[in-house]
Order: C-alpha cells, then sequence, then structure tokens
C-alpha cells in the first residue's frame, strides 16, 4: 500500500453542509495558516471562503476577489487573505500584491486556483480539493504540512 498523505473526504451535499465544514476550519485554524482551495468553476471554493470568514465572526459582505485578485480582512485578531488567481494573466502579478509583506503570523491565506501563482505562491499547510463524486458534492482535504496534518485531524 502506498503512502497516503493524512487527510479526510467528506460529503457536502448542499451550502449548509459546506459552510459547517468552513466554521470548522475557522473554529480550529491557528494562524499562520497557507490553505490552497482546488476545484472547476462552480466547485464551491468561494463559498468556502466566505462561510469560513464569516464564521470567524467578520459580519460583512464577502465578495469574490475574481477580479482585484485579492480581498482582505481583519476579524479576530486574525487577518484573512482570500486570493483568486482565475484571471490572473502572469503569475509575476502575484509580485505586485505584494502577498509575502502582508502575510504574517496572524494571517490566514486562502487561494483559489492556486495551481495559477507558480513560484511566487506560498506553499500550502492544507489542500481542500472540492468536487462532485456519486451524485453529490465532496470536498478532500489533504495536509501538506505538520502544522496542516494537525488541523486535518481537528477538522476530521
Ligand atoms: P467556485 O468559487 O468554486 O467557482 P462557488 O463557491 O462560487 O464556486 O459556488 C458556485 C455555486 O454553487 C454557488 O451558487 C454556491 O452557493 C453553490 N455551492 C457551493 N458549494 C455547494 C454545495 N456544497 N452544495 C450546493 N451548492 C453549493
Ligand atoms: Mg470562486
Amino acid at each position: 500500500m502506498g503512502q497516503s498523505k493524512p487527510g479526510w473526504t467528506r460529503e457536502v451535499p448542499d451550502e449548509t453542509a459546506a459552510a459547517a465544514v468552513a466554521a470548522r476550519f475557522a473554529a480550529q485554524v491557528t494562524p499562520p495558516c497557507v490553505i490552497w482551495l482546488e476545484g472547476d468553476l462552480g466547485a464551491g471554493k468561494t463559498l468556502f471562503a466566505r462561510a469560513f470568514i464569516h464564521a470567524l465572526g467578520y459580519a460583512g459582505y464577502v465578495k469574490s476577489p475574481s477580479y482585484g485578485l485579492l480581498e482582505t480582512y481583519r476579524v479576530g485578531g486574525v487577518q484573512v487573505l482570500h486570493l483568486d488567481l482565475y484571471r490572473i494573466e502572469d503569475p509575476e502579478e502575484l509580485e505586485f500584491l505584494a502577498l509575502r509583506d502582508l502575510f504574517d503570523d496572524s494571517s490566514v491565506l486562502l487561494v483559489e486556483w492556486p495551481d495559477r501563482g507558480g513560484a511566487l505562491l506560498p506553499a500550502a499547510d492544507l489542500v481542500l480539493q472540492f468536487f462532485e463524486q456519486d451524485d453529490t458534492r465532496k470536498i478532500r482535504c489533504e495536509a501538506v504540512t505538520a502544522a496542516g496534518a494537525e488541523l486535518a485531524a481537528q477538522t476530521a
């Protein structure tokens, strides 16, 4: 048997179920933390980010960062950086966002379309894959770092 990464897969048949998973992450996450959100258009990445930010206690509107690439929130001592690279033309654009300057010990970085970020994108502690299987939606959580493995265990 091959070595599989620590993690889990969960069915999220509706928006409420997906939001509950996001709330679990919000309750357990310890900054600094980088979470990549992978999946096709419409798979549920932004819904997860929105529910995560609201569960942290942010009361305002959480918009999809598709056009501006980055939206930031400060809530309860946590700085959430919500990045969406769907419309990025060149990974070099990440340099103009000064992501490395913004990201500090209080940050949680959520990244949609991380595969478009290239070498300038901070490496993931944990990867969430959003997909459909057996006529339902699912989230697969895979830890990359030790901190990611801890979060995966806490959200399992
Ligand atoms: P993405 O950011 O991956 O492109 P969105 O998060 O914008 O996708 O979701 C696309 C649509 O699917 C939205 O209307 C959202 O509310 C809905 N959606 C997301 N996750 C689920 C789910 N688990 N079950 C049902 N509908 C969902
Ligand atoms: Mg999106």
